[in-house]
């Protein structure tokens, strides 16, 4: 055995040997994150029992978007709600349309996050407990972001942060159009490219969660209810158990003190809690990895 090789195993089995936690959460139920293929009900129900099956057993919270499913119908949604809650899924309001705060007045937001929440509490058969903030857009100015913090704790929700944020509803837009134009060699470039770039956010997000929080803690994981997720998950699992992953819920990851960080950030930026944190203690940026270049003008050519 040569030296170099030695030291790769003793490199995987340190990685390996490391227990890390992380909370998946799923955005844009039943179907989005760049994902605007319209596959109709059966469609929707192929690919939501395709991404749910190999999570079966992992703490998993998926984020609903209510008025985004209106062409599929209310009982439909229920229906396919009802299988996320059936594989031991819980879930969250997302709003029901999606909109921006940054863009959005106020009153009209938390009016729009409200009719988000009966779809919820059907399947759930209680009012969600968490919310996220489409586009992770919190309060581009200090009235918005307060005025939705105090609309939010008189409404009981607890706010979800993200820590590993990405760029994965890129990936599933333009897989989506791939898919649509039978072009299965972009399909193919997609799925390749897709997890090492999910495991280069994961490498930067854990080297900064320690220079940020000051010890490892629970990551909490962003993806979406795409076709391109319902492809990957089984690949991103094997990642995530790859570098040491166990999975936990969004309760048991929030209960770490990183999530007690002051956290001041007013803007209309949307990303990751640990730069909210950073910028907070007046630390230098440091951003994550880009999507690849060939991503990034494949999207561009979307025009999105
Ligand atoms: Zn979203």
């Amino acid at each position: 055995m040569t030296r170099i090789m030695v030291v790769a195993m003793a490199a995987a089995l340190a990685l390996g040997a490391q227990t890390r936690e992380v909370a998946i959460t799923i955005d844009d139920l039943p179907q989005g994150g760049g994902d605007h293929g319209a596959l109709g009900v059966a469609g929707v129900r192929d690919m939501t029992r395709k991404l749910l099956a190999p999570l079966r057993g992992i703490p998993v919270i998926g984020f609903v978007n209510a008025c985004r499913a209106s062409d599929l119908g209310e009982a439909a949604l229920d229906g396919i709600l009802r299988m996320w809650v059936a594989s031991g899924a819980d879930l969250g309001n997302h709003t029901c349309s999606h909109p921006d705060l940054n863009t959005t007045p106020l009153a009209e937001y938390t009016a729009d996050l409200e009719r988000g929440e009966p779809a919820v509490t059907r399947a759930l058969g209680h009012r969600p407990v968490y919310f996220r903030h489409p586009f992770l857009h919190a309060g581009p100015d200090a009235a918005k972001r307060e005025g939705l913090s105090r609309y939010l704790a008189a409404h009981g929700y607890t706010v979800a942060p993200v820590t590993l944020d990405n760029s994965d509803w890129m990936f599933a837009a333009i897989y989506a159009d791939a898919l649509a134009r039978k072009d299965a060699a972009t399909a193919e470039k997609v799925r390749q490219g897709y997890v090492p770039y999910m495991e280069s956010i994961f490498a930067f997000f854990e080297a900064r969660g320690r220079e940020v929080a000051g010890h490892d803690f629970p990551q909490i994981l962003l993806i979406h209810a795409s076709r391109l997720n319902a492809d990957m998950i089984p690949d991103l699992l094997a990642m995530m158990r790859r570098r040491g992953y166990r999975f936990v819920s969004l309760g048991e990851a929030l209960k770490d003190e990183a999530y007690r960080l002051p956290e001041d950030y007013t803007g209309k930026g949307g990303f990751s809690w640990i730069h909210r944190w950073s910028k907070t203690m007046g630390m230098k940026p440091k951003g994550e990895p880009d999507e690849p270049a060939w991503v990034t003008e494949a999207y561009g050519k979307l025009g999105r």
